[in-house]
C-alpha cells in the first residue's frame, strides 16, 4: 500500500505549471495504460420520465415537466 501524499507534496502538485503537471500525468498514463487505445462511453437515458426519484438536475425524474417523452425502463439487453 503507498503511503498518503503529505501536504507539501500535494501542494507541490497544484504549484506546477499547467504543461509539466500535463506531461506528468501522461507518463503516469503510460506506465498503466496504452497509449494509443482509448475507450469511447456515450450515457444511455434508461428511464426518462419514469424514475420515482426527484434529483431536480434530472430529465428522467417523473416529478418534473421537462417537455420530454415518458419512456418505459429499457430492458437490459
Ligand atoms: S431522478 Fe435521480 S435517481 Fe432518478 S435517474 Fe435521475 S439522477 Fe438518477
Amino acid at each position: 500500500m503507498e503511503k498518503p501524499w503529505t501536504l507539501s507534496q500535494a501542494r507541490a502538485l497544484f504549484d506546477l505549471p499547467f504543461f509539466a503537471l500535463l506531461f506528468q500525468a501522461q507518463q503516469v498514463h503510460r506506465q498503466h495504460f496504452d497509449p494509443q487505445q482509448i475507450q469511447i462511453s456515450t450515457l444511455l437515458s434508461i428511464k426518462t420520465g419514469a424514475c420515482p426519484e426527484k434529483c431536480k438536475y434530472c430529465p428522467q425524474s417523473a416529478r418534473y415537466k421537462t417537455g420530454l417523452k415518458a419512456e418505459r425502463l429499457l430492458e437490459v439487453q
